[in-house]
């Protein structure tokens, strides 16, 4: 029997989806008996757990704040992190509180560059077990980045420039530190050259 093609979803047509061309809806594998393990669902081989404070552009007692280790292409992708090794539904309430304030913080704190036109906060969840919540940055003027999409526009734009990412992690952790915690991420050096004449001589 000929498969009949599924019709296409109406976000296809959206200016904010990165792809043109013919598309065909993937077949879905049928659901697995058990659930996979995540990605360090055992505290002992949990990334998150193990990294070092200097993995990270700021940290407090109870949470840390990190980004990738090079940049992307939105101006600001960060993820908040509890130092305990625990999801969101495991949250105490201190923490689960302390969420919600962290949360607004970076969104302010993101949103006061100045490429920044809004701060997009995702938890998904479905990798890694310990809690990350992510925090991505759509660039002002750019409103074919808005909504769902933002994600996939982040790897396929090129990758904005390293001096203006670490200026804007430096940003960042100094903004957080005004209410705590340790900034941990330094602005780019100036990049600065002996005059040609010292070094000729
Ligand atoms: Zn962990």
């Amino acid at each position: 029997m000929a498969d009949i093609p599924m019709p296409l979803p109406g976000f296809t047509a959206w200016p904010s989806f990165p792809f043109e061309g013919d598309f065909k809806i993937k077949h879905l594998d049928p659901p697995v008996e058990t659930e996979p393990a995540r990605k360090g669902e055992d505290s002992a081989d949990c990334t998150a757990c193990t990294a070092p404070d200097d993995a990270y552009i700021w940290v407090n007692e109870r949470w840390r704040v990190r980004t990738m280790d090079r940049p992307t292409g939105l101006p600001m992708v960060l993820m908040l992190e509890p130092r305990s090794h625990l999801d969101l539904g495991d949250l105490p309430n201190l923490l689960a509180a302390e969420l919600g304030v962290m949360t607004v913080r970076l969104e302010r704190a993101i949103r006061s560059l100045d490429n920044v036109a809004r701060v997009h906060v995702y938890r998904w969840g479905d990798g890694a077990a310990h809690l990350h919540v992510w925090f991505m940055a759509r660039p002002v003027g750019q409103l074919q980045l808005r909504g769902t999409f933002l994600p996939l526009w982040d790897d396929i734009l090129p990758p904005i420039p390293e001096d203006q990412w670490r200026e804007s992690l430096a940003h960042v952790a100094a903004w957080l530190a005004e209410f705590g915690g340790t900034p941990l991420a330094q602005p780019p050096r100036i990049d600065w050259q002996a005059p040609a004449k010292l070094t000729d001589s």
